[in-house]
């Protein structure tokens, strides 16, 4: 009996197997859960659709975080699906490469904006639709995934750090707002990992070398250390925590000098 046994999880931002968010699927899946998956664009079905199949999870189709037609229809097929929804897994994040480099300060209102809807502003709107799925469940934990970058000035992670600061602040008003109908919201804090997002990010290579050699573990983290911390943080064994971002960064954050 896996601990999120019979749960059922939507999640989103499975863009390839490097994904965090796969890491999330497959260790839900292997603790019981059944999944839906959606994906942002057409361009990646055929990554996904292999992935669904390996985990017997459901495609739900694309699901862009901007519009919220598709979101409106994510959720009501999730609603005719499934009537109800246990987890909901945001692992959602973009900013323009040219951000992602140089100084901050030259980061233009366009690209400030649309960096703050896609990776901070989309939580609020998908915890939005799923409120009703979960209070139909009883309950509900909602997790997204967050970078030491909200709470230090790293070095080229500029307005993504700015964004994951309003998203860290999300989870403490949402958490305020969902508590009463027993919803849980909490954000995961992962280590650099490889990914198609990061690899946006310039000199991305010198934070995973200061991790592996400062970090009190001295290693990197592993994306299934992201997989199973959400699986616990997503399942009743964290049935009195939200509102919180957790670490899973080989311990790097408390390192001082
Ligand atoms: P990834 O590229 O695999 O995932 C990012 C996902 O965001 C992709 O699936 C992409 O399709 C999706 N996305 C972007 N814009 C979207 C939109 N408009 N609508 C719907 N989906 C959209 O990279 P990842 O590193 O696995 O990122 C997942 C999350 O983890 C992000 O929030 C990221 O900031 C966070 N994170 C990553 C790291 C790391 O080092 N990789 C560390 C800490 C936190």
């Amino acid at each position: 009996m896996g601990i999120v046994q019979g749960k059922r999880a939507l999640v989103v931002g499975v863009a390839n197997d490097k994904s965090l968010a796969w890491a999330i699927a497959q260790a839900l899946h292997a603790e019981g859960a059944e999944i839906a998956l959606s994906y942002q664009g057409e361009m990646l079905e055929k990554r996904v659709r292999p992935l669904a199949e390996q985990i017997g999870a459901d495609l739900l189709g694309e699901l862009d975080v901007v519009d919220d037609h598709a979101i409106a229809r994510a959720f009501d097929m999730l609603n005719r699906k499934w009537g109800g929804l246990d987890i909901l897994v945001h692992a959602v994040a973009f900013a323009e490469r040219e951000d992602l480099r140089d100084r901050f300060l030259n980061v233009s209102r366009q690209n400030f904006q649309r960096t703050m809807e896609i990776s901070a502003f989309s939580l609020v709107a998908l915890a939005r639709a799923a409120e009703s799925l979960m209070e139909t469940r009883g309950g509900g934990s909602i997790l997204t995934l967050s970078y030491l970058g909200a709470v230090r000035a790293i070095p080229n992670y500029n307005v993504m750090g700015v964004a994951k600061a309003a998203l860290e602040a999300c989870v403490r008003y949402l958490s305020l707002d969902l508590g009463s109908k027993n919803i849980r919201v909490n954000a995961l804090s992962a280590g650099p990992a490889r990914t198609l997002s990061s690899s946006a990010i310039s000199g991305f290579h010198t934070m995973q070398h200061d991790v592996e050699n400062r970090s009190p573990l001295r290693r990197a983290m592993k994306t299934s250390e992201v997989g199973t911390m959400a699986t616990a943080l997503l399942s009743d064994l964290s049935s009195g925590v939200t509102g919180q971002t957790i670490y899973v960064d080989v311990g790097y954050n408390i390192v001082g000098f």
